[in-house]
């Protein structure tokens, strides 16, 4: 009986512990030098619901691009084009 409940918990951790996918920044893909702070469609893709900027080791930015991307994120929620927090 308790050894079963041990074993149920191991394959729920086997499970869940998924092989990282392999990520590559997106703007170096489209080989871009800088990101534009108008750009808010594009901007909006690493921002969550709340407003805040995605962490890199969730987006895989690499880490000129993230430097980049949170400027032009700061830049954009001056201009009021993006929100700095979700109300
Ligand atoms: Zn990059």
């Amino acid at each position: 009986m308790e050894q079963k409940k041990v074993e149920a918990g191991e394959d729920k951790a086997k499970r869940m512990r998924r092989a990282p996918k392999k990520k590559v920044c997106a703007f170096c893909v489209e080989k871009a030098e800088e990101i534009d702070y108008k750009d808010v469609a594009k901007l909006k893709r690493y921002i969550t619901e709340k407003g805040k900027i995605i962490p890199r080791r969730t987006s895989g930015m690499c880490a000129a691009h993230q430097r980049e991307l949170s400027v032009a994120i700061k830049r954009a929620r001056i201009m009021g084009l993006l929100p700095f927090k979700a109300e």
